[in-house]
């Protein structure tokens, strides 16, 4: 079982960002907030069914709440929900917001993984997209983190920026390593609706790089941290052996998830399916705003905005589509263990169709993509879809 704790609050909003997370600073409010979150661990106490294995603060900026807080917020979900088993504690950090106090504060409750949003290391980019940080705040938070005997940091990153050359691509690559990262997300960025960042690409203001130059970097990417080390294990993500975020690993492989907090999701698996018509999960969304929140723990309900059963069919298609994101693929055991039955009973045709065309390749007794595949991944899943 994972949990997942989204922390709302943010110095400013970014340019490109469409997360729940709002602009403040205003310690009422994160009192306000934490100790909703309190309210709502103790009242989904009894939802986890199986041990938790990973916990995932989430934002939103979690490094910005202040430390005194942020250790009550711990404090007590650990009396709430037992924390013996966990393997993996990531919270993620803004550079320029991370602190000593706050390292002290998580520290003691089994934090062992940071994640910073890092996005790029030329202050052109940084501040088209918003950004509060520079890169020497990076260097800085990072060897701070250390001290603190942190040993698996994250750092995430954004290429196809409007703007962003090869060469800016290739030093932010070379920046970021020199820190010596365990882990490195590199997204292709995608604009999304109603962010300024949108607006400014509809209105002509700004433009995206040719299709061509953003493979390219995903390229340069790929070789670039292979050859450092840092070996690709999802389509977006890249680890050294053994630091692998075994938190996104859990929901590629459906792994039963609670989220508390503004908008976090949870999936929990329907327990005594007798047969294939039966739901096979159940998920739902927690409100996105803050009054939907607080006004139905206020009534002391289970804060829940979207409910939804998802059918043994819908599953198998999940399963596809996660899986195959990874480079260790769909294994066929995995898939049996899951739904009762190999994935070519229901998707043989259309899997030996795709190794034909060189797109997925069987190997290791798991259906995996090919390097052209992952490059086509999109069209490939549609043929799942069909
Ligand atoms: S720091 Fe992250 S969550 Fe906050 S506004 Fe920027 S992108 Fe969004």
């Amino acid at each position: 079982m994972e949990l997942y704790i989204h922390i709302p609050f943010c110095v400013r909003k970014c340019a490109y960002c469409s997360f729940a997370s709002f602009p403040s600073c205003n310690r009422k409010e994160m009192e306000r907030y934490v100790c909703a979150l309190i309210r709502e661990a103790s009242l989904r106490r009894s939802f986890l069914k199986e041990k938790i294995e990973t916990v995932y603060i989430g934002g939103g900026t979690p490094s910005l709440l202040p430390p005194d807080l942020v250790f009550m917020l711990l404090k007590c979900l650990k009396s709430e929900m037992d924390f013996s088993s966990v393997k993996e504690f990531t919270v993620e950090a803004n550079p320029g917001t991370v602190t000593p106090e706050w390292l002290e504060a998580i520290l003691p409750f089994g934090a062992n993984r940071l994640s910073f949003g890092v996005q790029a290391s030329q202050d052109r980019l940084l501040n088209l997209l918003g950004r509060i940080h520079r890169f020497g705040d990076v260097v800085q938070s990072v060897h701070m983190a250390r001290q603190f005997g942190i040993k698996n940091i994250n750092i995430d990153l954004i290429f196809g920026l409007p703007t962003q050359t090869a060469d800016d691509w290739k030093q932010t690559l070379n920046d970021v390593l020199s820190l010596s990262p365990d882990h490195i997300s590199a997204y292709g960025l995608i604009p999304e609706e109603g962010t300024p960042l949108f607006q400014a690409l509809e209105n002509g203001t700004l433009s995206l790089p040719d299709p061509d130059l953003e493979r390219n970097m995903y390229d340069c990417a790929i070789s670039t941290l292979h050859a450092a080390g840092l070996y690709q294990y999802e389509i977006s993500n890249f680890a050294s052996p053994g630091k692998e975020c075994r938190h996104n690993i859990g929901y590629w492989t459906q792994v039963p998830y609670l989220g508390l907090g503004l908008s976090a999701a949870s999936m929990i698996r329907c327990p005594d399916r007798d047969n294939q018509t039966d739901p096979f999960s159940n998920r739902w969304t927690n409100p996105s705003s803050f009054d939907g929140y607080y006004a139905m723990l206020e009534q002391d309900g289970i804060p829940e905005e979207i409910k939804e059963s998802i059918f043994p069919e819908e599953a198998r298609f999940e399963t596809v589509m996660l899986s195959l994101r990874m480079t260790s693929g769909m294994h066929r055991g995995d898939f049996l263990q899951l739904h009762g039955e190999y994935p070519e009973k229901w998707y043989g045709e259309i899997l030996y169709r795709l190794k034909g065309q060189g797109l997925l390749e069987l190997r290791d007794d798991s259906w995996r993509l090919t390097r052209r595949g992952m490059d086509l991944q999109n069209s490939v899943l549609v043929e799942f879809m069909n």
